[in-house]
């Protein structure tokens, strides 16, 4: 069967030219960059030259990168390691409501240390507000977290705005970049970022890897301790396959983000449009303007987003949905609970994400499979024949329309 993969903010498939990088690092060139021995300075090398590239790609020095076992890390780091570096200035933190876990599950371990954090709530866009942000932040404020664009919905925030507020104030900035990097231009020094999390496998690269950066002068415990590795600032010998596997990739990807982000926003605006247009009681979730452009995020109103998922699986459509079902949590996802919707339309939401290659006529393919999906599912939805005997109205029909009238 046909497969056709819309689910690159879940992860990508590595490109064969970052396999081809990466393999001789497994094999004849699998010195321990520690060691002082040409097989071990090979290695070391080429750490060196991913760092540097790595570095130039975000207007970083090298010696503000470091490597990490993926986002995950990079952010647990970033946010543990700077509140307890940093816990005689302050004890509150500020992060948004719509983080990835990395971000929230790490506060939320803070919070167990006795440290304070705010959740700031975002827009029905899912932004958050400058002068929100403004107004939440404390003489105790020490760190914000704000991503740079959201996995789910995406939304892109408004970082250089965010960021000059938090400094105007002497709070540091950090920001999950996961979605962003290697899509999105980024310059740490013009942002005014202190920190960015990283991850290899959403654009193209391995899994397992990351980076953090992290600029000069910002003080952050180290959250793995032993040998001198990072500088000693993070131990175990260096993923070097990895490494060179995440640098490839980022080469790659900022050498034609521009081709893949105009063709991919044609895409994206088509295939909006298209399910729109053609399937009734539907909304798009996230910002139409501020938005990723691989990200296209519908809620579809009398429908269970697990069994969509399913038959769309069936049919060989790998997407996702905004419901956790999957995950082993029956809630909604948080995300799309706080950019306002209730619980029965966040159930039913769906989310395709493109890569590099994806075509027009794949997107379509899946659109067609989704009228006939969703058409099937409605028709044995109890709901949805309430809705048709005039017994519920449809909550999408009327945001709609309180949106025209206003
Ligand atoms: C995927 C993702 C992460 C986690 O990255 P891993 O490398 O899988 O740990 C963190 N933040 C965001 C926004 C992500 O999309």
């Amino acid at each position: 069967m046909k497969q056709i993969y819309l689910d690159n903010a879940s992860t990508t498939p590595v490109r064969a030219e970052v396999i081809e990088t990466m393999l001789p690092y497994f094999t004849e060139e699998f010195g321990n960059p520690s060691s002082i021995y040409p097989l071990g300075q090979t290695a070391s090398d080429a750490v060196a030259e991913a760092r540097a590239s790595l570095a130039a790609l975000i207007n970083a020095s090298p010696k503000e990168i470091y490597f990490t076992s993926g986002g995950s890390e990079a952010d647990n780091w970033a946010i543990k390691g700077f509140a307890r570096a940093n816990r005689s200035k302050g004890n509150h933190l500020i992060t948004s409501a719509i983080e990835h876990y990395a971000v929230l599950h790490t506060c939320q371990a803070l919070e167990k240390e006795g440290f304070e954090v705010t959740y700031l709530p975002v827009n029905s866009d899912g932004l958050v507000d400058p002068e929100e942000f403004r107004a939440a932040i404390r003489p105790d404020t020490i760190l914000a977290s704000i991503m740079f664009a959201n996995n789910e919905i995406g939304t892109i925030e408004p970082i250089g705005e965010l960021a000059a507020i938090a400094h105007e104030a002497g709070v540091a900035f950090h920001t999950d970049a996961v979605q962003a990097f290697g899509h999105e231009p980024i310059d740490v020094a013009e942002l005014g970022i202190n920190m960015m999390s990283v991850s290899g496998h959403k654009l193209n690269g391995p899994k397992g890897v990351g980076m953090l950066y992290i600029r000069k002068g910002i003080k952050v415990a180290n959250l793995i301790d032993g040998g001198q590795q990072e500088r000693g600032r993070r131990a175990t010998t260096e993923n070097v396959p990895g490494i060179v596997g995440l640098a490839r990739a980022a080469e790659l990807a900022y050498a034609e983000s521009d081709d893949v982000r105009e063709r991919q926003i044609a895409i994206r605006d088509h295939a909006i449009d298209r399910i729109l247009a053609e399937i009734p009681h539907a909304r798009l979730n996230g910002s139409a303007t501020a938005r990723l452009s691989n990200n296209i995020n519908i809620s579809f109103e009398f429908i269970e987003g697990e069994g969509m998922l399913l038959q769309l699986a069936a049919k060989g459509i790998c997407v996702s949905s905004g419901s956790a079902c999957t995950s082993g949590s029956l809630d909604p996802s948080h995300v799309l609970l706080a950019i306002g919707l209730p619980h029965e339309i966040a159930h039913g939401s769906l989310r395709m994400t493109l890569g590099r290659d994806t075509t027009l006529e794949e997107v379509d393919y899946a659109i067609d499979c989704l009228k006939q999906t969703l058409s099937n599912l409605r028709m044995m939805s109890p709901l949805y024949e309430d809705y048709k005997n005039g017994n519920v109205a449809s909550l999408i029909d009327q945001e709609k329309a309180a949106k025209a009238s206003a």
